[in-house]
C-alpha cells in the first residue's frame, strides 16, 4: 500500500460523497440551469479565462464538466456515467521538482509506476441516445472529444491561461452539436454514446478509464469517432469547411463518410502520426475502428495561451459541426466500419 496523506484521503471521500449526489468533483454547485446552445457562446464559455485552462483535476475542469453535463441534460440525453452524467476517474497527482503536475490513473491495473501521490478526482461526461433498431440497437457508436487542456502555466506575452479554444473546446462543441442534431431527428438505429473525456493531455487518462468501464460493452461498440481541433481551416484538407480523418486508409470509415458527401479527406501529414496521438488510438488498440476528425493546420498557437476564442473561424467551425453531425448519423444508421487489411493497430504500442 502506498503512502497517502490522511487529509487528502478524507478530501477524496468527501468528493465521492458529493458525486454520489449527482454533483461534479468537489463540493461545487449542481449543474447550471442554463447552458448556451449556440456553438460560439458554448465554445466561448468553455475557453473563457474563468475556466482556467481546464487542467485535469482542477476547479476549472470541474466547472467545464458541469457546463457540459448541463448541456447534455438540456438535450435530453440519457445519463451514462456512474453518477448522473459524470463518470468518476480516480487519479493520483504528483509534482515534479519544477512544480510540474503529473497525473496517473489510480486503481488496479493502472498504477503505471506505483506513483506515491495525492489522490484526486476528475470526471468524464457521458450521455447517450438509445438505438431503436431491433437488430442494431444493442450496438453502439462512441463519439468523443476531450474537454481538458493545459491549465495555467508559464506566461507568454503576459498571458498565463492556456484556454484551449481549438484544443479541444472546438471538438466538445462538435460532439454536443451532433448530440443536438441526432436528438432532434429520428432516433438512431444504434445507440450513440457521447463521451467527453478528461486527461487526454496527460496520456488519454479519461479514455483509458472509459475503455475499462464502458457505457456499452466494447464487444458491442462498432466504431469510435473523435473530434479534435476543428476551429481553423487547413489548406491541406481543402480549406474552409473541410476536415481530414486520421488513419483514413486503415478502415472503411473514411470512404464511407466521403461517399455520404461528408467533406473528409485522408490525413495530409501522415509523418506526424496523428492516428497514434489522440483518444481514438485507445479504442483502435482494442480492435474498434476508431479515427479522429480534425482540421488542425499546425498553427503556432498549439498548446500556447494564444489558443483563444478570438482565433476560431466560426464559419468554418459551423460547417464542421454539420459534417460531424452527419458523420455520426452515418455511423449510427449505416454499415459498421471494418478494418482494411493491415489497418488494425497492434493491441499495445505507442500512443496507448
Ligand atoms: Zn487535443
Amino acid at each position: 500500500m502506498q503512502r497517502t496523506n490522511a487529509l487528502s484521503l478524507i478530501a477524496v471521500l468527501l468528493a465521492l460523497a458529493g458525486l454520489s449526489c449527482g454533483r461534479a468533483p468537489g463540493a461545487g454547485p449542481p449543474l447550471p440551469d442554463t447552458v448556451p446552445a449556440d456553438p460560439r457562446a458554448l465554445l466561448s464559455a468553455l475557453a473563457a479565462d474563468s475556466m482556467e485552462g481546464r487542467a485535469t483535476a482542477t476547479a476549472g475542469s470541474a466547472r467545464a464538466a458541469r457546463l457540459i453535463a448541463g448541456r447534455m441534460r438540456a438535450l435530453g440525453l440519457e445519463p451514462a456515467g456512474d453518477s448522473g452524467y459524470f463518470q468518476r476517474v480516480p487519479l493520483t497527482l504528483t509534482r515534479g521538482a519544477d512544480g510540474a503536475r503529473g497525473l496517473q490513473l489510480l486503481g488496479p491495473g493502472h498504477a503505471d509506476s506505483a506513483p506515491a501521490g495525492q489522490p484526486v478526482m476528475d470526471v468524464n461526461v457521458i450521455g447517450l441516445l438509445r438505438g431503436v433498431d431491433s437488430a442494431l440497437g444493442d450496438e453502439a457508436v462512441v463519439v468523443g472529444a476531450h474537454f481538458d487542456h493545459l491549465g495555467i502555466g508559464a506566461p507568454v506575452a503576459g498571458d498565463s491561461i492556456y484556454n484551449g479554444a481549438d484544443d479541444d473546446a472546438s471538438g466538445v462543441v462538435a460532439v454536443l452539436g451532433a448530440a443536438q442534431a441526432l436528438a432532434g431527428g429520428p432516433p438512431p438505429r444504434r445507440t450513440v454514446v457521447f463521451l467527453i473525456t478528461t486527461g487526454e493531455e496527460q496520456g488519454l487518462l479519461g479514455t483509458r478509464w472509459y475503455i475499462d468501464h464502458p457505457a456499452v460493452p466494447l464487444e458491442r461498440t462498432v466504431a469510435d469517432l473523435q473530434v479534435e481541433m476543428i476551429g481553423r481551416p487547413d489548406s491541406l484538407a481543402g480549406g474552409p469547411g473541410r476536415a481530414w480523418l486520421t488513419g483514413y486508409e486503415r478502415s472503411t470509415m473514411g470512404r464511407q463518410l466521403a461517399a455520404a458527401g461528408i467533406p473528409v479527406v485522408d490525413d495530409p501529414r501522415p509523418a506526424f502520426d496523428f492516428f497514434l496521438r489522440s483518444d481514438n488510438i485507445a479504442f483502435a488498440r482494442r480492435g474498434i475502428p476508431a479515427h479522429t476528425l480534425s482540421s488542425y493546420n499546425l498553427h503556432t498557437d498549439y498548446h500556447q495561451p494564444s489558443d483563444e476564442v478570438e482565433r476560431v473561424d466560426f464559419d468554418h467551425l459551423a460547417r464542421l459541426l454539420d459534417a460531424t453531425a452527419r458523420a455520426v448519423r452515418v455511423l449510427a444508421d449505416g454499415d459498421a466500419p471494418r478494418w482494411n487489411p493491415g489497418g488494425r493497430p497492434e493491441p499495445s504500442g505507442a500512443g496507448s
